[in-house]
């Protein structure tokens, strides 16, 4: 999609820090960290929310888990403990409409989420 900033970094219009990618997704460290590890895991197809996949799309969502699993222990914060984290809408708190996963760690979160 034109217009979408997370399709441009997935095509490599725009720069990002990649940490990951395949032909499936592509995972990119978030340009204002909340946490010392934040990632963002994107799925290269343009899908805007969580509330728009389909049956179709239960392989790819299913394998960003598996993406977010094999970078949390790259990246050393799947024993402590980690975060993934999908914002949803207004309430969400969801900025950029392509669906996306934080995968946040290396520090201990609060609950409940603010
Ligand atoms: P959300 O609020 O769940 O939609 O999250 C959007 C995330 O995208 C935020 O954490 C932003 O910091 C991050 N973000 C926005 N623009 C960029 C960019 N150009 N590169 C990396 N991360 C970005
Ligand atoms: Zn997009």
């Amino acid at each position: 999609m034109d217009s979408c900033l997370f399709c441009k970094i997935a095509d490599g219009t725009i720069a990002t820090e990649k940490v990951y990618e395949d032909e499936q997704v592509v995972a990119f460290n978030d340009i204002d960290p909340q946490a010392p590890v934040h990632i963002l895991i994107i799925p290269r197809k343009h899908i805007a929310r969580i509330i728009d996949i389909t049956p179709e799309d239960s392989a790819l969502i299913g394998h960003i888990h598996q993406v977010a699993v094999s970078l949390a222990e790259k990246f050393n914060i799947a024993a402590d403990g980690f975060r993934l984290v999908n914002n949803c809408n207004e309430y969400g708190g969801q900025a950029v409409y392509h669906i996306h996963f934080h995968l946040l760690g290396g520090r201990k979160m609060g609950w409940p989420p603010g």
